[in-house]
């Protein structure tokens, strides 16, 4: 279970590895900035990191849905992130599924170094399927905090975000709109349907 003991001071700074992960809509961005603002009044030396490929909102902010704001960097690959994190004692990853699978070793080694790491991204794709590098930072991790969404359909908590236009890109930047968080149920009733409109298509395309 995730606790909230922080012996982070300068006497007993160790590193560790926490990850913040769940479907889209789950609140995993504002988990991963509560934990952050509380280093930061805390007078802990905190920085953001973000692939560059997020740029739905803005370039220098980690923005969740609910426009509560804190200051990140945009990077290109896992690895420049420990060029830029000398003197910092808290560093949060953001969307860290989009990262390389080189994000594993930065974290390790960050926590190695005595730095706090808090993680946040995507559990899974659209198809529930394990997204990129996070399996494997879930493996490696300290603590792992799961966030969930709600079930647009029946209420209760979501399991996956479920893709509502035809694509077979992974990622649809910047369009939420376009996935909804639904439980196990009422996501394989989702395809169930999907699959019966395809057919129905296809059937009345042969005649
Ligand atoms: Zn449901």
């Amino acid at each position: 279970m995730f606790s909230e003991r922080d012996t982070q001071g300068p006497v007993s700074r160790r590193g560790s590895i926490e990850v913040v992960c769940g479907s889209m809509f789950s609140g995993k961005t504002e988990e991963l900035i509560r934990r952050m603002k509380r280093a930061q009044f805390a007078k802990q030396k905190v920085e953001i990191f973000k692939p560059s490929i997020d740029v739905r909102y803005s370039v220098e902010d980690v923005v969740s849905h609910d426009h509560n704001t804190i200051q990140s960097t945009p990077v290109d690959s896992s690895g420049n992130i420990l060029l830029l994190t000398a003197d910092i004692d808290v560093v949060g990853i953001d969307e860290a599924q989009f990262f390389d699978a080189g994000i594993v070793d930065v974290c390790l080694e960050l926590a190695s170094r005595g730095i706090r790491v808090i993680v946040a991204g995507l559990d899974m794709d659209y198809k529930g399927v394990p997204f990129g590098p996070m399996p494997a930072l879930m493996a490696v991790a300290d603590d792992v905090y799961k966030t969930h969404a709600i079930c647009v359909h029946c209420g209760d908590l979501a399991y996956v975000s479920h893709r509502l236009v035809a694509s077979e890109k992974r990622v649809l930047l910047g369009e939420t709109d376009s996935y909804e968080p639904l439980c196990r149920a009422c996501y394989a009733k989702a395809l169930a349907r999907e699959a019966q409109s395809a057919a129905e298509a296809n059937h009345s395309s042969n005649i």
